[in-house]
Formats: structure tokens, C-alpha cells, sequence
């Protein structure tokens, strides 16, 4: 299970941090990650010397330019953020992203990725809507925001501590094989689809969006589609567009 959990790090400044996060997956028995367009050198002494030993696991890091090659296979991807933002979006502590991880990655096709931001500005909107959910760790409301590889450690060792759990009940019913649900690739392909489906029939109008491709979003991150619910969404959406095509 937990060789199934990716921790993607974006546009990280200090290669100290970087060792540090590497440090504290390996610890946790952890080992996937992902840095997307570092600003800084990845692997420096610095890097090596706060990864106390760990340092492997950014050698072996994937390196990418944007988020959607970090968590294209994923099939949850959840965004770790210490504030709110203006569109409220599903958010859960750490303890119960832990709590759903044995049931997320029942099937051996399923990937988790946990998203952590910038060290000075966090994520961005564009990044969080792309989430099925947002992590907050509760610490003090006047002092939220945790140093990045702290922040990684805290929901490491959820991760952890879920997986000892299901250790130790290893021994009950196998769940009830499940459909397997759609990757975050095909759900921002059907986003793209829906968005120039509701162009053409004169639904949205990209001038005036106001927030509708974000509540969508939200809507359909909240359902986990399958991905053939997701195909016969698609499916409906060709159809649309060819009686569109049809009329003009
Ligand atoms: N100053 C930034 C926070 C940067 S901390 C801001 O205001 O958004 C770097 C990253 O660590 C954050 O992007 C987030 O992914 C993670 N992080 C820090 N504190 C957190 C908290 N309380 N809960 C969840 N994630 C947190």
C-alpha cells in the first residue's frame, strides 16, 4: 500500500527541504516522489546531509514540469493546504485521508498523490481545483502554516499508522473487488470535452466564467467517477457536440 502513496512537491526553493521530505517518507516507509519544476537545485550537500541517509529516494525521484505528469496515473489526488481559499472544497484532516487510504488502494491499479505547495505561496487555485480533496493539518489557527518536509511528515505518518492498522487486521474478509476509478488524466479530459461542449451550445461563456468549470469540478471530483461513468459522460458529450454540428 504504501509504494502506492507519491508525495509531489511543487516548485520547492530549498534543496534543504527536498532531503528533509525524503527523510521523512523513508522513515515512514514511504518512497515515491515527485518534484514538479523545482526552484532550486534538487540534490545539493544540503539536500544529502538533511536526508541523513535517505538521499536515494530524490536520486530516484521523478522530475516534471507540471502537475499533471506528476499525478496523471493517480487516482485520488489530494492537495495539502494551510489555509482556506474562496471556493470551499471537500477537506479532511490528516488522520482521515489515513483512514480512507486502506479502501483507496484496495484495487492494485489504484495511486494516491499528496500535493504540498511552495514554500513562501503555497498552492494555487488552478492547482487545488485540479484535487478531489484538500488536507489541512490542524495547528494553531495563528500560526498554521508547517515548514513543507514537517507537513510531509505529519501526513507520512498517517499513512503509516493506517497501513500498521491494516497490518493487523490483514487477516479479515478481502474487500469486494471494485471498478477501477478514473485517473486524474481522464477526469481533466472530460473537463476539457465538457468545456467545449458547454461553449458550443452557448451554455458557458469563457469571458464570464463565474467559477463554473470550478464548481463542476468540484461536482464531479466529489462523485470519484469510474472510468466508464466517466465514458458515458464522454459519450453523451460527442453526441451533443454532433447534433450541434448537425444543426449549424
Ligand atoms: N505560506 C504558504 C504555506 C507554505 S508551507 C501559504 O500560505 O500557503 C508549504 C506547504 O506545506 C504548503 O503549500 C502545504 O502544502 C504544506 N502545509 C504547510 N502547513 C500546512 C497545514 N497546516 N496543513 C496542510 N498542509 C500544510
Amino acid at each position: 500500500m504504501l509504494e502506492r502513496i507519491r508525495i509531489v512537491l511543487i516548485g520547492t526553493s530549498h534543496p534543504g527541504n527536498i532531503g528533509a521530505t525524503a527523510r521523512a517518507m523513508h522513515n515512514m516507509g514511504l518512497s515515491d516522489l515527485a518534484l514538479v519544476a523545482p526552484r532550486c537545485a534538487p540534490l545539493t550537500a544540503e539536500t544529502v546531509s538533511r536526508a541523513s541517509g535517505a538521499d536515494h529516494i530524490v536520486h530516484s525521484a521523478r522530475r516534471v514540469e507540471r502537475l499533471e505528469q506528476a499525478v496523471g496515473d493517480a487516482t485520488l489526488v489530494v492537495g495539502a493546504s494551510a489555509r482556506s481559499r474562496t471556493l470551499p472544497w471537500p477537506m479532511i484532516t490528516p488522520r482521515a485521508l489515513g483512514e480512507r487510504l486502506p479502501e483507496e488502494l484496495a484495487s492494485p491499479e489504484a495511486r494516491v498523490a499528496l500535493v504540498l505547495g511552495r514554500e513562501d505561496s503555497g498552492l494555487t487555485n488552478s492547482e487545488l481545483q485540479r484535487c478531489h480533496a484538500h488536507v489541512h493539518i490542524p495547528a494553531n489557527p495563528d500560526f498554521s502554516s508547517l515548514n513543507l518536509a514537517a507537513a510531509v511528515q505529519v501526513l507520512a505518518y498517517e499513512c503509516r499508522q493506517a497501513w500498521l492498522g491494516q497490518q493487523e487486521t490483514a487477516a479479515q474478509v478481502e474487500a469486494p473487488p471494485s471498478q477501477p476509478l478514473a485517473s486524474h488524466e481522464e477526469l481533466e479530459h472530460y473537463f476539457a470535452h465538457l468545456e467545449r461542449t458547454l461553449v458550443a451550445i452557448g451554455f458557458h461563456d469563457p469571458a464570464t466564467p463565474r467559477q463554473l468549470m470550478a464548481r463542476l469540478r468540484r461536482f464531479t471530483l466529489r462523485a470519484r467517477p469510474e472510468r466508464m461513468e466517466l465514458n458515458i459522460l464522454r459519450g453523451i458529450l460527442t453526441a451533443t457536440e454532433q447534433q450541434v454540428e448537425h444543426h449549424e
